[in-house]
């Protein structure tokens, strides 16, 4: 019977790329997927990644003829709710498909020197005596199959299945996500009437938590929306942009639904003999629940940490806790200052709000650049200060919007701070988590 180092639940982007990496520094790697390898990341068709990814995260980039590669674009614009007066950002994005991109990084994990078992279903944990994980039994094709690994990662997806059937008293969160908890994403299809609307780049509506981009086919668009709630509220925000916005004439090719963590990640993502990664753990990001790369980098900070304590037969909680430091401390305390700031600023701002930010140069190109890491020229931040003093003396901004932004600037920066001071160690834990618990409470949930 071989008895593997590590067993990831999952044979999504996150379960590939960490069974890469474990495989790659010589650990023994099994990869349970419950598709068969035909059906894998099959949940929907398209997705992004932002161009600068490929190299930070050491993952291919596909090229134009690739099966993986569907198109790319570098024109991200921001538009007001009437759509008068969009903003560009340039960012060179590459959209691919899923369900090919996931098979390319299957086979990096296999060449590495993982095992692949499609159709693989996890269904419990196998506990030693003490009461600790040592595998996990699952089911293939009808046959009940032990498996032994000194740990167990859930990649699980959504589902969460790893984290969810974890003992209470294990030191991870085991909740499921509430509808508030989760984005709720539909993307239409859809063929461009006329060539002159053929797409350029993208558009989005932060009004409507909506957007328009590229497919594939150049004749073609993805137009989307997220929402909180249900599939039935984002159709009611659906119906009210298209009320609102002249959108180009369609027509609609097919729909595809998904559901995305728009929530905290999990305080702690390792216990004794488990690790938790990508949607499983909630790793997506907070200013639109894409969480492919989010989770890679959150594997990235962890593969060292997770490959000594392999090599050294310790997995338990105390040595895996410098990931949950490592993660919580940078990116952690990134996306928890900028959900703190959306949900303060997008549930107080109303329609007239956002449109006086576009049409007064508040927001302008300049800064959308700067969230890609361009210099802010003093000019772009003399007109937005000016626009938003206007702004105020002139009551073009509600001076509740104002009082609401102001509160959520400081709720971003204490939870930011908070998430920084993560602890070191175990110890420490609990008080750390009731005070990010209090925070939570004061910031809220998205509308
Ligand atoms: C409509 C939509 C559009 C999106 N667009 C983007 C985008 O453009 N860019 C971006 O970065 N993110 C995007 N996201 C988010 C992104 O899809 C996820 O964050 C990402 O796919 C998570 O990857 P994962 O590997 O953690 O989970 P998944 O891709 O869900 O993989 C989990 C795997 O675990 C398997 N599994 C589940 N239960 C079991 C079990 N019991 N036993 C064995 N295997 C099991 C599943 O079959 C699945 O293959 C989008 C989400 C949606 C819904």
């Amino acid at each position: 019977m071989t008895r593997y180092d590590c067993i990831i639940i999952g044979g999504g982007t996150t379960g590939a790329y960490l069974a890469r990496g474990l495989a790659k520094r010589g650990h023994r790697v099994l990869v349970l997927e419950q598709q068969p390898n035909d059906r894998v990341g099959t949940k929907y068709d398209i997705f992004h990644i932002e161009a600068r990814e490929f190299t930070r995260l050491d993952i291919p980039r596909p090229q134009p003829g690739e099966a993986a590669w569907a198109f790319e674009f570098e024109k991200n614009r921001n538009a007001d709710p009437l759509n008068k007066y969009p903003k560009c950002q340039i960012n060179p994005i590459v959209g691919l498909h899923m369900h090919e991109y996931t098979l390319l990084l299957l086979s990096l994990a296999q060449k590495a020197g993982a095992v692949l078992r499609f159709g693989c279903t996890f269904k419990a944990f196998l506990f030693d005596d003490n009461g600790k994980i040592c595998g996990v039994r699952a089911d293939e094709n009808g046959n009940d199959i032990k498996f032994h690994a000194k740990m167990v990662a859930d990649c699980s997806g959504m589902a969460a299945i790893g984290r969810r059937s974890l003992p209470a008293s294990y030191g991870v969160s085991i909740k499921a996500l509430t509808d508030e908890e989760m984005f709720y994403v539909i993307l239409r299809y859809v063929h461009l009437n006329h060539p002159e609307d053929y797409l350029d780049g993208s558009t989005f509506w932060a009004y409507y938590k909506a957007w328009i981009a590229p497919c594939a086919d150049p004749a073609g668009a993805i137009i989307g929306i997220g929402a909180c709630h249900s599939f039935d509220y984002a159709e009611q925000v659906y119906a009210e942009l298209e009320r609102t916005v002249p959108l180009p004439a369609h027509t609609l090719e097919r729909i595809e639904r998904g559901r995305t963590p728009y929530t905290r990640n999990c305080d702690s993502m390792v216990a004794d003999n488990f690790f938790v990664s990508g949607d499983a753990g909630n790793l997506t990001k907070s200013v639109n629940g894409e969480g492919v790369t989010s989770s890679m980098v959150q594997v990235q900070l962890a593969l060292d940490t997770l490959s000594r304590a392999l090599q050294t037969g310790n997995t338990s909680r105390r040595a895996l806790w410098p990931i949950n430091r490592a993660y919580n401390a940078t990116q952690g305390a990134e996306f928890a200052f900028l959900r703190a700031l959306l949900v303060g600023i997008v549930n107080a701002a109303t329609f007239d709000d956002f449109q006086y930010a576009f049409e007064s140069g508040l927001i302008s190109d300049d800064l959308l650049n700067a969230l890609s890491g361009a210099p802010v020229p003093a000019k772009t931040l003399l007109t937005s200060v000016r626009a938003f003093c206007t702004g105020i003396a002139g009551t073009k901004i509600h001076p509740a919007t104002v009082k609401a932004a102001i509160t959520a600037v400081k709720n971003a920066v204490a939870i930011s701070n908070h998430y920084k001071h993560f602890p070191a160690t175990e110890d420490g834990f609990s008080a750390w988590k009731a005070k990010a618990d209090a925070l939570y409470e004061r910031i809220g949930t998205i509308r």
